[in-house]
């Protein structure tokens, strides 16, 4: 057991460990550090909460979280990197539930019952909505991902006046708080029910109404939900730590959804109300392709690029899933030591999470000066002799500058048709994520390299090294 001043001192500890993590993770070079001040953070935030004055029930509490780390360990190593995004967002919907099952149990809490006047209609406010948020965070998650997972249509649920409805039911649950803060001792459960119940449906129906291509925004908006749902837990629990680590996730969620919403060219509250206010976006079928589509060999492809003197590759979610990052840094090394200026383009919503290139290039030891975000390489793309577009469309797609009726229309891209060459790798014709054809692939100088792009940069690699 430990008193309550060092409790206090660890969770002042603790907070400042994670708003220097957090600081820590905004660039590459520092993000080790980042994570490694979040585990020690969470490490003390943990032990200063089981050893403080007041628990009871060690050995079950010991035995929970041994098991839940277990589980936890066994669930990371397993998944898939390009299964981050699903993993997350499920994540979100136990802080939520976390959020939820909190709040019932302050509710039905002795101790709760024993608050009177303003002290405790402010307890029931935080539990109300403390459930609200946790309720909505849980099932939202969910169909995230479902949606993630393939298990949900990708396609926005959208009915008429699907707004109004959401409107009347938050007005029904703000109805029922009023009430709920009226009653006496318990008797407010079956309002807390009934409300738990509503916001789960705004939940389901919030998220089904977005559209696959807004997903990345979605996965962060959850985050921040699931912080503030953590928060209000903490208010319920009198826990001082738990508001402001809540309140940190919160906050960088939102502060990440705004810039993923910028970097869509995306209005944030369209985006977060399910499509409010979509214009063609929303929905509309882009124009029909013009052009033939010509292919390469990896052969010639290996000469084009020993001609080059400027290249840019451009990942995308495809190089994710065929783990294609090393042979592609040993191709770069290659080409470098031949004199090629050769960098990466990285669009802030490759792949299927935020920062998935900058991970899976930092894994392959791909130094950070040639890893360039897309409005700082966009500018030197018509003096490029060639892009290397690898497993990446939709970041691509010159659709969503010149085509109004494009469903990606308004999204920033990198422009790689204007350099002079472009070869799109990629297994076939197939479209990525956000289901729109991609006018890039139809261009004369683009030339197709078909095949899975892990084999196909080491076949190109055996050619350069003849
Ligand atoms: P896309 O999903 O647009 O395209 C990926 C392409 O990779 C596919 O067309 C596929 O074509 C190809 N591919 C798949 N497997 C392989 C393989 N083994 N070898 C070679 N190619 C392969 O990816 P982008 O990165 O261009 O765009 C990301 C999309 O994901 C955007 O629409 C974004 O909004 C969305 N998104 C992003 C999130 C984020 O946070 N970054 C989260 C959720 C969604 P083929 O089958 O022909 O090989």
């Amino acid at each position: 057991m430990i008193v309550k001043e060092i409790q206090i001192a660890a969770y002042l500890f603790a907070s400042i460990l994670f708003i220097l993590s957090l600081g820590s993770l905004s660039s590459q070079e520092s993000a080790k550090r980042g994570v490694f001040y979040g585990i020690i953070g969470m490490i003390i935030a943990v032990l200063a909460t089981v050893l403080g004055q007041g628990v009871a029930g060690h050995v079950y509490i010991i035995a929970a979280i041994a098991i839940a780390s277990l589980i936890g360990v066994m669930l990371a190593r397993r998944v898939e990197m390009t299964a981050m995004p699903q993993l997350v967002a499920i994540l979100h919907s136990f802080v939520g539930l976390a959020a939820v099952l909190v709040g019932f149990g302050s509710y039905l809490d002795p101790h709760t019952q024993m608050l009177e006047g303003t002290e405790r209609t402010i307890h029931l406010v935080e539990v109300y909505v403390g459930v609200f948020i946790g309720a909505l965070t849980f099932t939202g998650s969910i169909i995230a991902w479902g949606k993630l997972e393939g298990k949900v249509r990708s396609k926005p649920l959208l009915y008429p006046g699907r707004h109004l409805v959401n409107i009347i039911l938050l007005v029904v649950c703000v109805v029922l708080g009023v009430v709920f803060a009226g009653e006496e001792g318990v008797q407010g459960m079956t309002h807390l029910y009934l409300m738990t119940a509503i916001s789960g449906f705004i939940g389901v129906m919030l998220v089904m109404a977005i559209g696959g291509a807004d997903m990345p925004v979605v996965v962060s908006m959850l985050n921040s939900y699931s912080g503030w749902a953590a928060s209000a837990a903490g208010f319920m629990l009198g826990n001082d730590l738990l508001i402001v680590t809540g309140a940190l996730v919160g906050s960088s969620g939102a502060i990440l959804s705004i810039i993923m919403c910028e970097a869509m060219n995306r209005s944030f509250f369209s985006v977060i109300l399910g499509g409010f206010g979509n214009g063609p976006a929303a929905g509309g079928d882009a124009k029909a392709m013009e052009g033939e589509v010509t292919s390469i060999t990896h052969e010639e492809t290996a000469h084009l690029l020993k001609d080059a003197k400027s290249l840019v590759i451009v990942p995308g979610y495809g190089m994710a899933v065929a783990k294609a990052q090393y042979p592609i840094y040993e191709m770069v090394q290659l080409l470098r030591k031949d004199g090629k200026q050769v960098r990466f383009a990285i669009h802030p919503v490759a792949g299927r999470l935020p920062g998935h290139m900058n991970v899976l290039l930092a894994e392959a030891n791909v130094p950070y000066d040639i890893v360039l975000e897309m409005d700082e390489i966009n500018e030197d793309l018509p003096d490029t002799d060639v892009v290397m577009v690898i497993g990446a469309n939709d970041v691509v797609n010159p659709g969503a500058q010149d085509d109004p009726s494009s469903p990606i229309y308004g999204m920033p891209v990198i422009e790689a048709w204007k350099a002079e060459k472009v070869i799109v790798m990629k297994r076939s014709m197939s479209v990525g994520y956000a289901g729109v054809e991609n006018p890039l692939f139809y261009k004369n100088n683009t030339d197709m390299l078909y095949g899975d792009a892990k084999e196909s940069v080491e076949k190109i690699l055996g050619f350069l090294r003849k």
